[in-house]
């Protein structure tokens, strides 16, 4: 990576904002069920404790939309780290208030100030200057650590830097590591599983992974509109009707460019979006009317698989059926557990796919899980991030 990280400036007795992404899942009763992204963040707040900075913490949850709402505070979050940390957390009552301004007056070295969620702020989304001033006053230096959030422009993940000197923190750096250094240098052969559930949502992904990939795996909704696009009958399965003729671009670009294109050959359909709906595989040319595709079946889930096999750098975004129910999520698992077993680099885009493999008890089995599955897709397609760009060059 070719920005400044913690390492590169001097934190000791300075005043350092660093924003994390502690945008983590809870139940109805405000309990964490997720900590990966609270965890994620450690390695910098303990690098930063280590040495002996004023550590400033923020972070989004949620969308509270511009004002204080109790069920969006950070307070759970505060718990969390003060278990993992082992050490006080002081949560504000405010984001650049009164509160915050009196807990960072009184900070010594080492101490550790979280404050309330930047999304109560109107400001933050909005990228408005005069919030991120405010926020950028409370310290000396900014971090950004919140890989999940680069690919938006806000307060707290780009605006702020204009008014500080600016870096990036060790997720950051690995994220971006691991991402750009599989897409510049790939061991090859070098294979993408796409799926999920859009085209739409895509179309730059693939378009930009036809120029570096050997293959190209398509699973998911999404498969289905290139099945319609060559003319076969998908039954009531998802497509995207005005996206047909760019499906054929995209499989005549894959042809041009020599990178082998595979869909599912069998699907597991179903008569309803229901979890206990009656299914039955059959060969995706063949769907009937009145069914749905939700997921690939046994022989899509070997040919992958053989491919997979051979590959020697694989990044994989979005699971390949409706995973959510038990019925259609043993495509998703499958690619999961193979992953799981392959003697390759494997990298797995944040959101959907990080989930189905951290419920199959894959997470540590991957070279990479990135916690960042919007900003993923983005580097993904080569696009800039505005949580990256804003930060100072080496
Ligand atoms: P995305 O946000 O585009 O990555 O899509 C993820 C969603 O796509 C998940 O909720 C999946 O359940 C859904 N999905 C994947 N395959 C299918 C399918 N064949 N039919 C319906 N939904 C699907």
């Amino acid at each position: 990576m070719n920005k400044k990280t913690v390492k590169d400036i001097d934190v000791k007795g300075k005043r350092v904002l660093l924003r994390c992404d502690f945008n983590v899942p809870q139940d109805e009763d405000g309990n964490i069920t997720d900590n990966r992204r609270i965890v994620a963040a450690l390695d910098t707040i303990k690098y930063l404790i280590y040495n002996d900075a004023k550590i400033i913490l923020c972070s989004h949850l949620g969308r509270p939309k511009g004002e204080f709402k109790k069920q969006f505070s950070l307070s759970p979050v505060a718990k969390e780290l003060e278990k993992l940390l082992g050490k006080e957390v002081k949560l504000s009552e405010d984001v650049v208030g009164e509160c915050s301004k009196k807990l960072v007056q009184n900070m010594k070295d080492g101490d550790i100030v979280l404050l309330e969620n930047v999304r109560f702020e109107k400001g933050e989304e909005k990228n408005d200057p005069e919030f991120a001033k405010q926020l950028a006053s409370l310290a000396d230096i900014y971090v950004n650590d919140a890989f999940g959030t680069t690919h938006r422009a806000h307060a707290s993940t780009a605006g702020v830097a204009k008014f500080l000197p600016a870096v990036a923190g060790f997720l950051v750096e690995k994220e971006i590591n691991f991402m750009s250094n599989a897409l510049k240098n790939p061991e090859r052969p070098f294979i993408a599983i796409l799926g999920g559930a859009k085209v739409s949502d895509k179309i730059g992904v693939i378009d930009a992974l036809l120029e570096k990939v050997d293959t190209l795996i398509i699973g998911g909704g999404m498969a289905y509109t290139f099945l319609k696009a060559q003319g076969y009958n998908i039954g009531n399965s998802m497509c995207e009707a005005d996206k047909l003729d760019l499906a054929i671009k995209l499989m005549e670009k894959a042809k041009e460019k020599n990178v082998k294109l595979l869909l599912p050959v069998d699907t597991v359909i179903g008569k309803e979006f229901k979890r206990d709906t009656e299914s039955k595989v059959v060969k995706s040319t063949e769907i009937p009317n009145d069914w749905e595709g939700f997921d690939i079946g046994p022989k899509s889930i070997e040919l992958f698989g053989e491919e997979i096999k051979k590959a020697k750098t694989v990044i994989w975004n979005g699971p390949v059926g409706l995973f959510e129910f038990d019925k259609f999520a043993v495509g998703t698992n499958s690619i999961a557990k193979i992953l799981s077993e392959v003697d390759a680099t494997t990298i797995i885009g944040g959101g959907d796919s990080a989930a189905a493999i951290e419920k199959a008890g894959l997470t540590d089995k991957m070279s990479h899980v990135s916690t960042g599955g919007g900003a993923s897709l983005q580097l993904l397609e080569g696009k800039e991030l505005p949580g990256i760009e804003c930060l100072e060059n080496k």
